[in-house]
């Protein structure tokens, strides 16, 4: 998988993924980044690459030609042509970062790294900057736009390292236990769970859509709090529906909307009737 990043900041990037599981994934080769100066399309002496929004009002608009160029360097076509273009174009996603696309998400993650269906050899990742991009790069080239969550960033470089950070560890071989990538927050559920985990407990019920579960280390004891006893008493049953009460728990105090895409057993539904009737 290689992630290309379009930019007009390319010194945000230096040293961004040369930490943990990133830097790991780029040494051996399983995902790689190219990041690309938008102003290196540009052909004025002053390597211009915004200009004043049409209609007036604040701010200024990253300007379509240098995208179009960058992106034309990068082999991406338009969208129209790009549809009857073969298996290269089919392997390749074209999204643009903006407060005003749909919610990046696990799921979508999920997709990107191929654990969807269609694989996708490349993901080409434009970042906007000042008011943002002019819109017809998005209608002409991209695939779809993202949002990383409800507010308003100064510029798309951060997005962009959130999605690269999200779906790298989710590629195949990335992180060092297989099954760590689904066995966490908005993982899948039990019956989508491929790995192979005989011989070892699962760590937890496959997530089905909620948060994870509290995590403890030794000492077993600190700051007068003591770790759940049933963490520690190796009945790896009774630690599976203590973690599940708890993924239950943690989603219905801090996201409940969660509650209503999750994936729940009828056990489930009860503990989560036991909680709420608690709570009242
Ligand atoms: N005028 C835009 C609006 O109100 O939607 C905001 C532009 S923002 C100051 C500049 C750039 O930051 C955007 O073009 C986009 O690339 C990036 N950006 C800002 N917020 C973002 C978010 N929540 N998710 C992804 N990218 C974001």
């Amino acid at each position: 998988m290689r992630f290309e990043i379009v930019t007009i900041f390319p010194g945000f990037f230096a040293g961004i993924f040369e930490n943990g599981i990133l830097r790991r994934a780029l040494a051996e080769g399983l995902v790689t980044v190219g990041v690309h100066d938008l102003r290196t399309f540009t052909h004025d002496r002053h390597r211009t690459v915004d200009d004043r929004p049409f209609g007036g009002g604040e701010g200024m608009v990253l300007k379509a030609e240098p995208l179009a160029e960058a992106l034309a360097s990068l082999g991406i076509k338009p969208k129209t042509e790009r549809e009857s273009g073969g298996d290269a174009a089919a392997g390749t996603r074209v999204i643009l970062l903006s407060a005003q696309g749909r919610r990046f998400t696990q799921s979508m993650a999920r997709e990107l790294a191929g654990l969807g269906g269609v694989k996708l050899d490349r993901v080409v990742l434009i970042c906007g900057r000042y008011e943002g991009v002019d819109e017809r790069v998005n209608e002409l080239y991209c695939d779809m736009e993202l949002s990383i969550g409800d507010y308003v960033l100064s510029g798309g470089e951060l997005a962009a390292a959130v999605v690269v950070d999200a779906v790298m560890r989710l590629i195949p071989g990335v992180l060092g236990n297989e099954a760590s990538g689904e066995f966490e927050s908005f993982g899948v559920a039990d019956a989508e769970i491929t790995s192979d985990s005989v011989g070892v407990p699962r760590s937890q019920h496959g997530a089905g859509g909620l948060l994870d579960y509290p995590h403890y280390t030794r000492p077993a004891e600190f700051g007068g709090l003591r770790a759940p006893e049933v963490l520690m008493n190796g009945d790896h049953l009774q630690i599976r529906r203590w973690r599940r009460e708890q993924q239950l728990r943690k989603t219905l105090a801090n996201r409940p909307d969660l509650l209503e895409g999750a994936v729940l057993s009828a056990e489930d539904r009860r503990l989560l009737e036991a909680i709420r009737r608690e709570a009242r």
